[in-house]
């Protein structure tokens, strides 16, 4: 049974039909690039499996169990978790500060959580931070970071919720070339290691190419095509509508 399962999705603004009948399908441990030009319904579609949407039509099953028009608290219990803009609050207070933060908030959440006393131990924060490659700056205030850094961070803060689906909207959006690339290098270790489905949308064509498992590419609303890197790549139709080749 796939981690993730996308059927018919449908939403529309006003007379903006956003999304038309999209379906889509993420195994554990992968990474799923849905990509596609601008206002190709690529938010609208994540913010439907997200819980920020509601669709007008379609299903979204978490292995196998529908999880449709949820709210994201709750999607979060049940392991979607999303990368996120750290807020305001948290600028100045050191990234470990930050990691425990998300720890305890995670811990609070769930009862799953109250009974994890690891949650409150600082090693857990410090394990968090190596895993994001960001142990070395744990006593920095978070706004001190260079924009990579603070990529990472909000990493680590969406890991701290034990995620077994992670968004990602535009990770590596405002980054520079090798950095996006080594931000999903790092991802898909994690996905890896953690058997964790990713869903990103990604403007980089290094890193839909290089990173993801699968690729889903939206045009108008509609799924024009999906399957591996190597075929979206050559596929003619995908090169007309979106490539330019
Ligand atoms: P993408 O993320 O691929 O750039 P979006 O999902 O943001 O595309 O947008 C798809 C279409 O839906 C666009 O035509 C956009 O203008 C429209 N749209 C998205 N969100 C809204 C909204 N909240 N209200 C009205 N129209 C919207
Ligand atoms: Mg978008």
């Amino acid at each position: 049974m796939s981690l993730l399962r996308v059927e018919g999705l449908r939403k529309s603004f006003g007379g903006v039909q956003a999304v038309q009948d999209v379906s889509l399908q993420l195994e554990a441990g992968e990474l799923l690039a849905l990509i596609g030009p601008n206002g190709a319904g690529k938010s609208t579609t994540f913010n439907m499996v997200g819980g920020q949407l509601r669709p007008d039509a379609g299903r979204v099953l978490l292995d196998g169990r529908d999880i449709t028009g949820l709210a994201p608290r709750a999607l979060a219990r049940l392991g979607v978790g999303r990368t996120f803009q750290i807020a305001q609050t948290f600028a100045s207070l050191t990234v470990r500060q930050n990691v425990q933060m998300a720890l305890l908030a995670q811990a609070r959440a769930t009862w799953r959580g109250w009974r994890r006393a690891d949650a409150f131990r600082p090693e857990a924060a410090q394990a968090l931070l190596a895993q994001v490659g960001l142990q070395g700056q744990a006593e920095r205030p978070a706004s001190e970071l260079a924009y990579g850094d603070v990529k990472r961070l909000e990493l680590a803060l969406a890991l701290a919720g034990e995620p077994v689906l992670l968004l990602m909207d535009e990770p590596t959006a405002g980054m520079a070339p090798a950095e996006r690339v080594a931000l999903m290098e790092l991802v898909q270790g994690l996905a890896r290691a953690r058997r964790m489905g990713v869903l990103f949308t990604e403007h980089s064509m290094d890193v839909v190419f290089g990173q993801a498992d699968r690729v889903a590419v939206l045009v108008r609303g509609q799924l024009l095509a999906e399957g591996a890197p190597e075929a979206i790549r050559q596929d003619a139709r995908v090169q007309q509508a979106y490539l330019g080749g």
